[in-house]
């Protein structure tokens, strides 16, 4: 099986994994709208999705806009 990757519900922290980037973007994207009734484009999903695996080393860390 292929090695998943994680990233983190921006709305509750719950932890989503799937097999690849796009996998990713759609099923946060389909929580968001299920659970929390957020319809958000897959551009801006994506954009997050990118953003947690870039940092996911420290994604504790609260990484963003730290001037
Ligand atoms: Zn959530």
């Amino acid at each position: 099986m292929a090695e998943s990757i994680k990233v983190k519900c921006p709305a509750c922290d719950q932890i989503l994994a799937a097999a690849d980037e796009g996998g990713l973007v759609k099923v946060l994207r389909e929580h968001l709208y299920e659970e929390h009734a957020l319809e958000m484009p897959p551009e801006r999903v994506r954009e997050n999705v990118v953003a947690q695996l870039r940092d996911f080393d420290g994604y504790n860390a609260r990484p963003i806009s730290r001037a």
